[in-house]
This record gives structure tokens, sequence and C-alpha cells, in this order.
């Protein structure tokens, strides 16, 4: 028989599914694939829940409910000072990863080039080759993951269409700073080129620190399309919904795109999510001062292992350097050895590269209970024969609250 697609055949099942499957399957902690341990607010809930008894469960618009485009303009206003018409500049896709590739297909024809910046969430790459687009990709280093510019202004060329920027970053937890996006944005000008600035963890940004889309810059109105998850902004990965912001000519374009992906979005989820968009301030700092919490309860807790842990500004994620513990592999090896022997799982950072890698840096999700996050160290410590007492706290004295 003719081989299928080659493309989709050479990269096989996402990291996620895989170290989730054998989290269960050693009846590890999953401190991998990054979602919550706990669902998001019942008000939400409750309205999804009455918006499946109301009579409106046939095909929504192809763009998405009006509740929620409006919802969404005005969070554009309310949180950065983007002026949106709900009308033409709002697509609602079924996740942000469908948006991802929504967006790639408004964008890309084959010969384009795409920049992209590693490490790189796990769609980026294929979505982009699978639309006969190249890709050049520019490396952040750790420990502190700077932009290095030159490397960037280097891949861009004639053929560049597209950036695709994340920010706050997975796996890195990197938050772009103002300066790196003024220089992004010159680069964007200077050369023509659009950006997908994928942004679901713009509510999950830590320490005061502020999200600032690219599309707020001068000039750069028009060339951004900005994606959000109600998935993370509310703590419910399950509901998979996402939004897009683009500009007009760009939005009928992503809209074609998602019309041939999945056509629509579940209108009673996108009802419940217009809801929680309009949470009052409160509901918005809580979400990132609980999570800045539990950031540094696991990070304190994996440093008393002898983790080098990395800062984290934003996203679910904190990476950790395993090389003081002395174990003898890649980073690989080493998440399904935690997973299978110590009883919890991660995420090896390599899995963000298509290419050569570091491979000593695991990636762990905090977005869990405090017991949870306490007894996932707890089996660390074991495992690797830490003295419990340094490496486990209780969560009100790691949090400053003892
Ligand atoms: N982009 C990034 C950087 C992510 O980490 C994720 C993880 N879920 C997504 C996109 C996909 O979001 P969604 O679940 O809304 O499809
Ligand atoms: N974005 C989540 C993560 O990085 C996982 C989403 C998925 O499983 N595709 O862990």
């Amino acid at each position: 028989m003719k081989s299928p697609n080659h493309l989709l055949d050479a990269i096989g099942t996402t990291i996620f599914t895989v170290m989730s499957a054998l989290a269960a399957q050693h009846g590890a902690i999953n401190l991998g694939q990054g979602f919550p341990d706990t669902d998001g607010p019942q008000d939400v809930i409750d309205a999804a829940a009455d918006a499946l008894r109301d009579g409106r469960n046939q095909y929504p618009p192809l763009t998405g409910v009006l509740e929620l485009r409006e919802a969404v303009a005005v969070a554009n206003r309310r949180f950065y000072g983007i002026e949106v018409d709900p009308a033409s500049e709002i697509v609602v896709t079924s996740g942000a990863t469908e948006a991802i590739t929504a967006c790639l297909m408004a964008l890309l024809n084959p010969g384009d080039e795409v920049v992209l910046i590693e490490p790189l969430y796990d769609t980026y790459l294929p979505v982009a080759q699978l639309l006969g687009a190249t890709a050049k990709l520019v490396r952040l280093n750790p420990p502190d993951w700077a932009l290095p510019r030159a490397e960037l202004a280097a891949a861009f060329g004639p053929k560049t269409k597209l950036l695709l920027l994340n920010s706050p970053m997975n796996p890195t937890g990197k938050v772009f700073s103002a300066d790196e996006l003024d220089f992004i944005a010159s680069l964007l000008i200077k050369h023509d080129v659009y950006a997908v600035c994928d942004e679901v963890y713009e509510h999950l940004i830590f320490d005061g620190a502020r999200h600032i889309p690219l599309m707020s810059l001068p000039n750069m109105r028009d060339r951004c399309a900005r994606i959000g998850s109600a998935g993370k902004t509310f703590s419910l990965t399950g509901w998979k919904i996402g939004y897009v912001t683009a500009p007009a000519r760009l939005a009928t374009l992503i809209a074609r795109a998602h019309q041939n992906l999945t056509f629509t979005t579940p209108p009673n989820l996108q009802r419940a999510v217009a809801l929680g968009l309009t949470k009052d301030d409160a509901y918005f700092a809580a979400l990132s001062t609980d999570l800045a919490a539990k950031r540094d309860f696991l990070a304190e807790g994996l440093r008393g292992i002898g983790f080098i842990v990395l800062p984290s500004a934003g996203s679910y994620f904190i990476t950790a350097d395993f090389t003081p513990l002395g174990f003898d592999g890649d980073d690989t090896a080493f998440c399904r050895h935690i997973t299978e022997h110590a009883g919890v799982a991660a995420i090896p950072v390599s899995a963000f590269y298509p290419g050569t890698a570091p491979r000593h840096y695991a990636r762990f999700a905090f977005c869990k209970r405090e017991a949870v996050l306490q007894e996932a160290i707890s089996r660390l410590a074991a495992h690797f024969r830490v003295d419990p007492a340094r490496a486990v706290m209780t969560f009100s004295r790691s949090c400053g609250l003892e």
C-alpha cells in the first residue's frame, strides 16, 4: 500500500499523552501534562449546565456566539486597551490548539518561512510543515531564556511570512519583556511579517508582572493574531474553547480555516466562557497569586531534593535541572524513571526541541492541590533518599503564611 502522510507518521503521539498514560499505568502523581486538578469557577460551570437546557443546542454561528465574541472584545479593552470589533475581529475556536492551526492556515502558503522560537510547543512545527512552510528556528537558552537578538534578526528574510510567539511561554515560564517585544515589533515592520501570538497563559503571570500582548504595541494591531484559551483562564482545560483576536482581513481567513477544521464550537461552553470573562478583578488576581504560591512551594521542595530550579514568571510550569541528583541518563530516561520508580511524572524538556536539545531538564506542572504537590515532593525525596524534612515543608510555610 502507498504510505500515508510521512510528516504525521514521523511525529508520533504527543509527549503529554505519552507521559499521562505512563503516569496512570504506574499510579504516579501527574506533574507532566499541564492541567489543574481542581475545576474552575462554579458559576462558570453552572452557566454551562444551564446553557445545555435552554434550547440553543444547534450549530452556533461560524465565528462564535455573539455573547462570547462581545466578551472577548470587552476583555481586550479591559486588560490591554485594545479596541476590537466583535462582529469582524474575533473567531472562537475549539481550543487554542485549533486557533494556532487556523491562524497558520490563514497565513501560510507552501514555500513561506515561519520563525519559531525554541523550546517550542509541540504543534507549531508539524502544522507549519504540513502547510508546506519552512521553519527557521531561533533558540532561547537557559537559565534566563533571553532573546538572542542577532540570531532572531538573522532568521528573518524575504520569504518570512510570520513569527509565532508564545508569551508567557511553555515550557520555560518566560515572559517576554517590553524591550524584547519592541525589538520583535521592529523586525516585523522591517520585514513586513505577521505574528501569531499564543497567549494562552495571559492571566497566569506572577509576581506583579503584566502581560503585554504584542498586538498592543504601536503599529502591531494589523499584523498580529492573538490567541486566548478558556481552558487556562478558567482552569477548565477539557472545555477546549479558544478565541482569536485579529484584524478583520485576517479574521475572515482564520474563520475560513476554522470552517474547514471544526466549523463551530459547542455553544453552551462558549456562553459560559462569556460569563467567565466578565468576572471581577479579584478572580484574575487570585488565579495568579494561587498559582504563584504553588510554584514557590514546588520549587522549594525540588530545590530541597537537589534540583536546580529555573525561575518561572508565568504559565503552569517550572523547569528543573536534575544534574545534581547524579542520575545516569537523559531527560527522557529521567522522566520515565521518576514516573515508574518514584511515582511522580514530569515532561522531558527535550520534547520541546525538534532537533538537538539540552538533555538535563524536566518540566513540572505546579497547577495541583497543595497536598498533591506535597506528596509528590515526599515521593521524590524518598526516592532520591533526601531527608524529607529538608525537602518538604508545609504549604503555608512556603507561602510565608506561618
Ligand atoms: N499553546 C500552549 C503554549 C499551550 O501550552 C497549550 C496547552 N494546552 C495550548 C496552546 C493549547 O490550548 P488549548 O487547550 O486551549 O487547546
Ligand atoms: N498544554 C499542555 C502542556 O503543555 C498539554 C496540552 C496537551 O496535552 N496537548 O502540558
